[in-house]
């Protein structure tokens, strides 16, 4: 179903969603940098910035707590964390490369383990996705088979028209509620001219025959020449909407803590380093390597999926100035 919902409409929507006690996640600016985060109220969202972050930890947060253990004399007390508690969200202005990176994510979270903590975020999540109207350089979703147009991920998707508003599309049971809901505010769609979409000038990288290279190409003089320079800070990971890996620690002493899920690297050192001394990835272009191999073969192995979207966010991160797209496009023209 299309409709069209002006610009004053749609902020009449998220402030009566918040109103509500629903949690509405956009991009705003927090401490001048735009992150997704919860709105106040709807004159918070910014929609002409890419948030610093992806739109992931709103189902998979930097670090949450899981469970708490408490002794109390010779007996333990476990307590869990009940992901019911968690609250019904509407998270809006989400760009393309992030929410297609949501069902990209959804299948490691509901393979052999659930992790109730991501699906029952999921579940209680309605996606509103916004159209690109500009792109940087380091944009590349064309290339990887996406678009500043992609609607995979999104509930509802809009689109700026020419003269103001949002043409707005849903793809799931979610989105036709969210508009039957609030059907004073949407109406039919004007036929307006849609508002010129980005153009990222990447381009088009052969998916499968990048794969294909590097089925056959584990120890290779690329992996040495390219990751010479990183640092291993990990920030590529985290700024990234598909990298999913994290760490289960304890915190607290002898008598009471907390159990917490935080996010890792697979470029950090200690991320494979074994309780015996032994680290299997002992120098960084092993830990490089992992992460060109588990994007662009492990992951489409196992799911049949890439695990990247060509948000660029890596790329612009990078201290050292590393760039995926540069280096998958010199694996695809080899
Ligand atoms: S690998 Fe880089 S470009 Fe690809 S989705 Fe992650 S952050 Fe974006
Ligand atoms: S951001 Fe750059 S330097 Fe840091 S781990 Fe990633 S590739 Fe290495």
């Amino acid at each position: 179903m299309q409709k069209y919902i002006s610009q004053q409409n749609l902020n009449t929507l998220l402030d009566k969603l918040i109103t509500k006690g629903i949690r509405v996640v956009a991009p705003r600016i927090s401490a001048g940098i735009p992150l997704y985060e919860p709105l106040k109220c709807s004159d918070e969202m910014v929609t002409d910035q890419l948030p610093r972050r992806s739109a992931k930890e709103a189902f998979f947060p930097v670090c949450e707590e899981i469970m708490s253990y408490e002794k109390e004399g010779q007996q333990v007390k476990l307590t869990d964390v009940d992901p019911a508690r968690f609250p019904e969200t509407v998270l809006v202005g989400v760009r393309p490369c992030d929410a297609a990176a949501i069902p990209v994510l959804d299948a490691v979270f509901s393979w052999d383990y659930k992790d109730e903590f991501f699906l029952e975020r999921r579940r209680k999540t309605t996606i509103i996705g916004l159209a690109c109207t500009t792109a940087d350089d380091a944009c590349f979703c064309t290339a990887v088979g996406l678009s500043p147009a992609e609607t995979r991920g999104s509930d509802l998707f809009l689109t700026l028209l020419d003269g103001g508003g949002y043409a707005c599309e849903s793809y799931s049971e979610k989105g036709e509620a969210l508009i039957n809901g609030n059907g004073e505010l949407f109406s039919e769609s004007n036929n307006a001219v849609p508002f010129h979409l980005a153009a990222p000038q990447a381009e088009k990288i052969d998916l499968k025959k990048v794969k294909a290279w590097l089925d056959e190409h584990f120890e290779d003089p690329l992996w040495d020449g390219i990751a010479v320079r990183c640092v291993g800070c990990g920030a590529c990971a985290f700024v990234c909407p598909a990298c999913h890996c994290f760490d289960i620690v304890d915190e607290g002493t002898e008598k009471n803590g907390k159990r917490r899920k935080s996010w890792d690297a697979c470029g950090f050192w200690k991320f494979t380093h074994h309780a015996s001394g032994h680290n299997p990835r002992d120098l960084q272009p092993k830990r490089y390597r992992n992460r060109i191999m588990h994007k662009f073969k492990y992951y489409d192995d196992k799911f049949g999926q890439t695990l990247c979207t060509g948000c660029g966010r890596c790329v612009r991160i990078c201290p050292v100035g590393i760039d995926i797209a540069a280096i998958v496009d010199e694996i695809n023209k080899k």
